[in-house]
């Protein structure tokens, strides 16, 4: 029988947009996750609206999906609502910015940029995120971040209304900003960057699309570097000399093609993975005394 709290949500998000107990393996990049309570997909921004206040005002826990390429959800799933924002998937050039809602892949983001000439997008054609994600996380690869393009950032608060933050409000940080210390879902965003020659931008695009193939395991399941990089370090480097490619706990494993990355070798259940990942910090920290901090976001218990 539906809940109460079941209907509000589809009263909030529209019919058919609340799921329960889904399983979120099936949506994130790891392949991992046992089912959530409740699964909302909002379309607009004025239910995404709603929807955190309600569940704000009724104290439950949630947290918001984007792309799930930085996630590790435990096998036993999440005691809570899950906000996927894959629906607000607006995306248009204005000008020299893109203006684009949280859930519109930067993939798309940065076809869109190079289809207008634009340059500046080019370092996240490759990384598997959503914009609201990627603004949380602060993104970034090959020397290039979110920080450097963001012009403005619409964020819904705790009581539900949207406000203007600057690039400089999102307080961003190497893979953080305000957002990860709970304040706030981002809703939109608004991406600055300078006219540029076509070809040059895809010239870029190609290049960095054949660096990531060429070092990257992209042909097996992960959420990418699994560790932040430690201050004058490379993580990758600190796992390959503690002897740790090819390490193996169940189907998790430290690709031996990159280090950096845990990958599920097809059957990985998600307390392989965290078993992993809490075995090298330890080998790590044991053989070079460095610390590593994990990137990818862990949700649930293990
Ligand atoms: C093959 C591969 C390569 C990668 N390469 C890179 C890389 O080069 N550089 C890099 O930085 N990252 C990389 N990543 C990691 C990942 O793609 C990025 O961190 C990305 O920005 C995460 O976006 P997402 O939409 O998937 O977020 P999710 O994984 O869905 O969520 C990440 C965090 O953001 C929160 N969140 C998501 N959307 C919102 C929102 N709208 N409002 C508030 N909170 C939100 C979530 O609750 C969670 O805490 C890679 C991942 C993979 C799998």
């Amino acid at each position: 029988m539906e809940s109460f709290f079941e209907k509000q949500l589809e009263e909030i998000a529209g019919e058919g947009r609340v799921l329960v107990q889904e399983e979120l393996a099936g949506h994130t990049t790891f392949r991992v996750g046992g089912p959530a309570d409740y699964y909302v997909r909002p379309q607009t921004p004025e239910s995404l609206c709603r929807l955190v206040w309600y569940l704000k005002e009724t104290e439950r826990d949630f947290f918001v999906m984007g792309n799930g390429s930085n996630l590790l959800v435990s096998d036993l799933g999440y005691r809570g609502t899950v906000v996927d924002v894959s629906g607000l998937d607006e995306i248009r050039i204005e000008g020299t910015e893109i203006y684009a809602q949280a859930g519109a892949l930067l993939s798309k983001a940065a076809q869109m940029a190079l289809s207008a000439g634009l340059t500046g997008l080019e370092f996240a054609s490759g990384i598997p995120g959503s914009i609201g994600g990627a603004l949380v996380m602060n993104a970034g690869a090959y020397g290039s971040e979110m920080a450097d393009v963001t012009r403005e950032v619409i964020l819904v608060g705790e009581d539900g209304t949207e406000n203007s933050l600057s690039g400089s409000d999102m307080q961003f940080g190497y893979r953080t900003s305000i957002c990860r210390k709970g304040k706030g879902v981002v809703s939109a965003a608004r991406i600055s960057l300078k006219p540029g020659d076509k070809t040059e931008i895809e010239e870029k695009m190609k290049e960095l699309a054949l660096k990531r193939k060429s070092r990257q395991p992209l042909e097996y399941p992960s959420a990418g570097s699994t560790f932040k990089r430690p201050e004058g370090y490379y993580a990758g480097k600190l796992i390959m000399d503690a002897g740790l490619p090819g390490y193996t706990i169940g189907g998790a494993q430290v690709s031996p093609k990159h280090c950096g990355f845990i990958i599920n070798t097809g059957r990985a259940t998600a307390a392989d993975i965290y078993d992993l990942i809490m075995e090298v910090r330890e080998k790590v920290g044991e053989r070079f005394g460095v610390e590593l901090e994990p990137e990818v976001c862990i949700i649930g218990d293990f």
